[in-house]
């Protein structure tokens, strides 16, 4: 698929035609919790053309359940529902749905306990959520960042007694973004300090999200709870996975969050510090040849080249930007030199995209790539063909 930006408005995702790998005889059945959200709504979008997974589940909220999705969802997307989502009926959040694994979009204040019920009742859960992110036995993923921490899956089995079933999350929306350029300067160059102004989307906050009287020609100092996020998911993500624990980057990291009046695509103010001196020539090569391994290359959603450089004095912009790599891209503008830190960047990332509903079906492809989804219809299959006891 291309990896250029575009300067289209309408951010519309698609996803190249990997074929299915020789491990999987058919596609994985996917069910969505929170279907009916900003988030969910991406996700139900993203699987009506997936190449390895088919929505056969969509589950929200009592104001939703039993209606159609069509019915239910709010439909924010330019393109219609799709057909294969549209009659569904939405169920409630009990875990006895027909699916091999789920998405969770739920809101955060259910989102806790409803994804612990289902990795108890065997569901692998791919959760946009912030509620398990830090968990000591949560892998928190970036599959360009740090494949290597869902070693942790089989520990947070044991440990919370789940046999098939298990929790994986992807980051923050302005997190996801900010990691992904981070990573190419950490492994060439070596971190110390970080200092992000974050200019967010209003659609981070979900729908309907911030009171229009609120961001109308204006500009928000605060999201709740936004700093301590970015402060803190980066560390792990960025950290190891030493075979019982996630240890820490241990990076000096500060962030200012603010709310602004642009619908889709997060701007971020990076300065950095590095362990070791680059001009602003070696830090630009260094994000553009950021390149993902073959494994990776090969997922249906991941960009080969997931940081975008651009060279115009007045990019990113949201409104130009933020479909770029189909929203899968962090682009960057504006490398320069810091006189306070060492270097100092703009970062663009598309908050629904990478930050939320693309980034949960790019973990749900790696997780699928290395095996960790069960066949749900055969272990029922087999448990019906039990021989009854005489
Ligand atoms: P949203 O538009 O408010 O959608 C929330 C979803 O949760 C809806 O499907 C809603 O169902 C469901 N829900 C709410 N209360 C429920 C309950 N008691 N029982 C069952 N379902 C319930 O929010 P969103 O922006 O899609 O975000 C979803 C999650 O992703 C949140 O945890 C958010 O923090 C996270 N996230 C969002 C973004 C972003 O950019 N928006 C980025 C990263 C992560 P009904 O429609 O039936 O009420």
């Amino acid at each position: 698929m291309s990896e250029q930006g575009s300067n289209n408005a309408s951010i519309e995702v698609s996803i190249h035609a990997s074929p299915l790998p020789a491990s999987m005889s058919r596609k994985w059945r996917a069910g969505v919790l929170g279907a009916t959200g900003l988030v969910g709504q991406r996700i139900v979008k993203l699987l009506a053309d997936h190449p390895w997974f088919e929505l056969t589940e969509v589950a929200a909220s009592e104001r939703s359940s039993g209606k159609s999705y069509a019915e239910a969802a709010r439909w924010h997307l330019d393109a219609p529902i799709p057909e294969a989502a549209r009659d569904l009926i939405v169920k409630g959040l009990d875990p006895s749905l027909d699916c091999d694994f789920v998405f969770s979009a739920l809101d955060s204040s259910i989102a806790g306990p409803a994804e612990e019920d289902f990795a108890r009742a065997g569901y692998p859960v791919v959760s946009n959520s912030r509620n398990h992110r830090m968990d000591p036995d949560v892998p928190l993923l970036i599959p360009e960042v740090n494949a290597a921490h869902l070693e942790a899956i089989p520990l947070q089995q044991k440990l919370r007694g789940y046999d098939t079933g298990f929790i994986v999350t992807n980051p923050n929306c302005s997190t996801a973004g900010l990691v992904l350029v981070l990573k190419p300067l950490a492994d060439a160059f070596g971190l110390e300090k970080i200092f992000v102004v974050t200019l967010q989307a209003v659609s981070g906050a979900g729908y309907p999200g911030v009171a229009s009287m609120d961001i109308h020609g204006n500009v928000v100092p605060f999201i709740s709870g936004e700093e301590e996020k970015m402060e803190s998911e980066p560390q792990k993500l960025l950290g190891k996975w030493d075979g019982r624990r996630f240890v820490d980057a241990g990076l000096g990291l500060s962030a200012h969050c603010n709310r602004v009046p642009v619908l889709e695509g997060h701007l971020e103010c990076i300065s950095v510090s590095m362990k070791k001196i680059a001009s602003t020539e070696e830090v630009r090569e260094a994000l553009r040849n950021f390149e993902v391994s073959p494994e990776l290359a090969s997922l249906p959603s991941a960009l080969r080249h997931p940081v975008h450089v651009l060279d115009d004095e007045n990019r990113p912009q949201p409104r130009r930007d933020a479909n770029a790599g189909h929203g899968m891209a962090a682009v960057v503008g504006r490398v320069r030199e810091c006189p306070l830190l060492d270097i100092k960047l703009t970062l663009l990332s598309n908050n629904l995209v990478r930050g939320a509903a693309g980034a949960a079906v790019l973990n749900a492809e790696l997780l699928a790539a290395r095996g960790f989804f069960k066949d749900r219809s055969l272990a029922e299959g087999e448990l019906l063909a039990e021989p009854v006891s005489q």
